[in-house]
């Protein structure tokens, strides 16, 4: 029986989570789902029930689980603590006490939700896209680093950009091995006319695509891959880039969609174990108020199904309830439009659940 820790967190992040938990349930009475769910604290709620951000109880269950599904940490309450006790802590020590060394972001643009994006409609309606950022290696890592004072008076900040052929392989096999899932198409973004460091990251890619004769690859330069996703978002399926480059591509190809409370992401180990959450905060702005979105959240328990519990079908059923509550034209407040009809957090959970029920099994 397969393990689901769940991490409520903070601000918006128990009332998005139990929407998604109402769509686990349903998968397990309705579809025969085989999981057992726990609970746990992290963030600020962690800091106020036991004093520090990532209690030894959670890294415990965590450590035990198959998957992780997270809310969101942190909010005004607990800014003035030492950072070391603050919320987003917890989030760090989470992911390094599992390893999780590779991150996906897809960026997903219903085509109803189109008018959302600060791009044309015609640019990226229908946007599917996934980011796979190297999330443990690079240049926020790399020894040695530092600010250093020079001979001649003057300071100097210095950084190193290194990977080693087994970590560029690693997360290599992670883009291969979804876009198999998916379109099959490949991008390798480096910077390999200019740093070393990314010339073996393109070599390795090439020796890997051997192994994946059904997928296509190809490269791109980082500054080209930026241009790309503004000029024409569509022509990628899977995107794969270090730590640094995906970080900033991320984000872009985030806010190509315009509605941050959509996205989900993945964090995954070398086993497949991953942790799943919104790529959003925890809005302390409007939490308690019953009107955040929970589909970011709900998306993230599709993408566990998929990567951490291989179930892909399952998987697609939530996906296609929740492209099914878009198009009849359910919004919470933050993808609101004219014409459509606005609901709350728990109503929109329920009607995700509804159109799950109305699936055919
Ligand atoms: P945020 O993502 O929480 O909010 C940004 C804006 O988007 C706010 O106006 C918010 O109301 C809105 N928003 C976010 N999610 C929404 C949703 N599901 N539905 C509707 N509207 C939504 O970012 P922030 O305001 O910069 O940060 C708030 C807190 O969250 C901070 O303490 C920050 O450190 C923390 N944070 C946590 C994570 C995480 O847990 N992974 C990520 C980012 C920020």
């Amino acid at each position: 029986m397969k393990r689901i820790l769940i991490l409520p967190g903070d601000g918006i992040g128990p009332e998005i989570v139990a929407e998604a938990v109402k769509v686990l349930e349903t998968l397990r009475r309705e579809f025969g789902l085989a999981v057992e769910t726990e609970q746990g604290v992290i963030g600020g709620a962690a800091c106020d029930a036991t004093g520090e951000p990532f209690p030894e109880e959670t890294r415990r269950l965590a450590g035990a689980a198959d998957a992780v599904l997270l809310g969101a940490v942190g909010g005004p309450k607990w800014e003035s603590l030492p950072r070391e006790l603050r919320p987003e802590r917890g989030l760090l020590a989470i992911r390094s006490a599992l390893s999780l060394f590779a991150n996906l972001r897809p960026a997903i643009l219903y085509p109803q939700l189109a008018d959302a994006s600060t791009l044309r409609p015609e640019v990226v309606a229908g946007l599917d896209i996934l980011i796979v950022r190297e999330l443990t290696g690079g240049i926020y890592f790399g020894e040695p680093r530092g600010i250093r004072t020079l001979e001649n008076g003057e300071r100097q900040g210095y950084n190193t950009l290194v990977y080693s052929e087994s970590e560029i392989r690693r997360i290599g096999r992670v883009a291969f091995e979804t876009a198999m899932q998916r379109g099959r198409r490949v991008t390798s973004v480096d910077k390999a006319n200019v740093l070393e460091c990314t010339e073996l990251w393109r070599e390795v890619m090439e020796s890997l695509a051997a192994e994946y004769p059904e997928v296509e690859l190809s490269h791109m330069y980082v500054d080209n891959a930026a241009m790309q996703l503004l000029r024409a978002p569509r022509q990628f399926d899977v995107l794969v880039t270090t730590n640094l480059f995906g970080d900033i591509l991320s984000d872009a190809a985030a806010m190509l969609t315009g509605s941050i409370g959509m996205l989900p992401s993945a964090s995954l180990d070398q086993h497949g174990k991953g942790m799943y959450e919104p790529i959003h905060g925890s809005a302390p702005d409007i939490a308690g108020q019953g009107i955040a979105n929970p589909l970011a959240t709900i998306l993230s328990l599709a993408m566990l199904l998929r990567y951490s519990l291989g179930e892909a079908e399952l998987a697609g059923r939530v996906e296609r309830a929740v492209e099914r509550v878009i198009a009849q034209g359910l919004r919470t407040a933050d993808i609101h439009s004219e014409g459509c009809r606005r609901v709350g957090t728990a109503e929109m959970g329920d009607a995700v659940v509804a159109a799950l029920m109305e699936q055919e099994r």
